[in-house]
C-alpha cells in the first residue's frame, strides 16, 4: 500500500507577518519528493497571506482548530465554511492543548472530525497519551477511548479520508522525542485498532507522528513503516530546520 507522506507545522499562537514571508520564500523554492505533502497552519489571521505568496504546488494551507457548528451564536468561533473560502484543506482536531486548556471531549472531537468531512476539509486527528497514562501502562487503552468515539460518529468507511497525528502528550514542545521504535511500536497499534475494524481504511490513513520532532532526529522517525509523516511544533517556526524536515519525508 502506497501512502503520500505529511509534514503538516502547527504554529500554534506564534508567528508574524515576517515568519509568513521568509517560510513561504524558503518553501516556495524547496524541491520536495513527488509524495510529499507540506501543510501550514497558522493563527487565522494569516491566513491570506499565506495563501497568496504560497506559490509550491505541494504546500497546502491548514488551521489548528474549528467549530463543530455550522453558523449561528457562537461568539469567538470559526467555521467550517468560512475555512473554505480562505482556501483551507487541513484543519487539526483535538489537540492535546484544546483536550487539556479548553477542555474539548472526544465526542466533541468526534463531532468537529465530521463537520469538517461534511465540508469536504481533511481533519489531522490528534491522539496521545500523557506520562503518566504511558507509565501506567495506559497508552493503547486511551488511544483507543479517543479513536472510538471518531469511529462511532463518522463510520469506518469515512476514516479513509482521516489524517491521524500521534503525539505523545508527554514530547509535545518538552525536547523528550518518542523513540523511532517507541512510536513506530505505537504507529502499528493504532494501524491494528483501525484494521480490526476494516484493513482496506488502515492501510490509507496517514498516521503522522508529532512531539518534538527536528531536523535531527526526523529521519530516523520517518524511517518508520507505520510513520508516514510529522506534525511539526517548535521546529516548524524556525525555516531552515522546517526545510530539513519537509526534504527529509517521503511517501510509501
Ligand atoms: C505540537 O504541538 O503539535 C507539537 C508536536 O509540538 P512540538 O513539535 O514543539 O513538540
Amino acid at each position: 500500500m502506497t501512502r503520500r507522506a505529511i509534514v503538516a507545522a502547527n504554529w500554534k499562537m506564534n508567528g508574524d507577518l515576517e515568519l509568513v514571508k521568509k517560510m513561504t520564500e524558503g518553501l516556495n523554492d524547496l524541491a520536495l519528493a513527488e509524495n510529499v505533502d507540506v501543510i501550514l497552519c497558522p493563527s487565522y489571521p494569516y491566513l491570506m497571506s499565506l495563501s497568496e505568496a504560497t506559490e509550491a504546488e505541494h504546500v497546502h494551507l491548514g488551521v489548528q482548530n474549528v467549530s463543530e457548528h455550522q453558523s449561528g451564536a457562537f461568539t469567538g468561533e470559526i467555521s467550517t465554511k468560512m475555512l473554505k473560502e480562505m482556501s483551507v484543506e487541513f484543519v487539526i482536531i483535538g489537540h492535546s492543548e484544546r483536550r487539556s486548556i479548553y477542555k474539548e471531549t472526544s465526542v466533541q472531537v468526534a463531532q468537529k472530525v465530521k463537520a469538517v468531512l461534511a465540508a469536504n476539509l481533511t481533519p489531522i486527528l490528534c491522539i496521545g497519551e500523557s506520562e503518566a497514562e504511558r507509565t501506567a501502562q495506559k497508552t493503547e487503552l486511551v488511544l483507543s477511548a479517543q479513536l472510538q468515539p471518531v469511529i462511532d460518529e463518522i463510520g469506518i468507511e469515512k476514516f479513509a479520508e482521516v489524517v491521524i497525528a500521534y503525539e505523545p502528550v508527554w514530547a509535545i514542545g518538552t525536547g523528550k522525542t518518542a523513540s523511532p521504535e517507541m512510536a513506530q511500536e505505537t504507529h502499528l497499534f493504532i494501524r491494528n485498532f483501525l484494521a480490526d475494524v476494516n484493513t482496506t481504511v488502515a492501510n490509507k490513513v496517514p498516521l503522522l507522528y508529532g512531539g518534538s520532532v527536528n531536523a535531527s532526529n526526523c529521519e530516523n522517525l520517518f524511517a518508520q513503516a507505520d510513520i508516514d509523516g510529522g506534525l511539526i511544533g517548535g521546529a516548524s517556526l524556525k525555516v531552515d530546520e522546517f526545510k530539513i524536515i519537509c526534504s527529509t519525508a517521503k511517501g510509501s
